[in-house]
């Protein structure tokens, strides 16, 4: 271990607590994302269900339609019949008839229309209970991502919790100044507000310093930061 001044051994300490507090902040941040992400999944399925369920009622809607369509004429032909029985002018009466026999020309092609009807309402009905299925299994399957995802925040949360306690400790004995230093650095740094310097250079900018700023490292009496980069450096020779 190379000498080090005991204030750059304490703000190590505290930049490792705060480096982890950095990461786990920013997973927690991802949270949401992940949580959209796993809901996108249910667009699809959500949208064939939708679809499936338009089609089978747009169907219910044109037999319901048709069956009054029948309904209509039957109730026609059937007072037609009630006519008839009233009538005593033959020529009325057949005049009748032929209404009647055209009323039951056009309730054949309607049914006609009503099976087919009623054979796209089955194939309808199946393929919404298909993918109502589908999208059974995929609700499961998210609703359990959406479930680990909750325990990954609340777990990230009480680890966050406990390294700020830490680092609350860890910061008391530094001097205020020295604190300030370095939490303008960390909080503009993406790594590291205290790097080493190896070689003459700079962990954090790999610049070289100059000599002077090494002399000032050995004498082990002022907090010394990297000229180019103005990180907190200490030596490693
Ligand atoms: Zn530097």
């Amino acid at each position: 271990m190379n000498p080090m001044l005991p204030e750059i051994t304490k703000l190590l300490q505290l930049q490792e607590r705060d480096q982890r507090i950095r990461t786990l902040q920013k997973e927690l941040k991802d949270v949401p994302k992940h949580e959209a992400l796993a809901k996108s999944q249910l667009a699809g399925d959500t949208a064939a269900v939708e679809a499936g369920s338009i089609k089978a009622k747009e169907t219910e809607v044109k037999i319901k339609s048709v069956e009054l369509d029948i309904q209509t004429r039957q109730n026609s032909i059937k007072r037609l019949h009630d006519q008839q029985f009233e009538t005593r002018k033959n020529d009325e009466f057949q005049a009748m008839g032929i209404e009647i026999k055209r009323y039951e020309g056009e309730i054949n092609k309607i049914e006609d229309k009503q099976l087919d009807l009623m054979e796209e309402l089955e194939f309808a009905k199946s393929l919404l209970k298909d993918a109502q299925a589908k999208l059974a299994v995929t609700q499961a399957h998210v609703n359990a991502e959406l479930k680990a995802l909750v325990e990954r925040a609340e777990g990230l949360k009480k680890r966050l919790s406990n390294l700020e306690a830490e680092r609350t400790e860890l910061a008391a004995p530094i001097e205020q100044q020295t604190m300030d230093l370095y939490t303008r650095l960390f909080t503009k740094k993406p790594d590291a507000a205290v790097v080493p310097l190896a070689h003459g250079i700079c962990g954090g900018c790999h610049m070289k310093v100059v000599s002077g700023t090494i002399q000032q490292l050995r004498s082990e009496e002022v907090v010394t930061q990297c000229e180019s980069c103005g990180r907190i450096l200490y030596l490693v020779e």
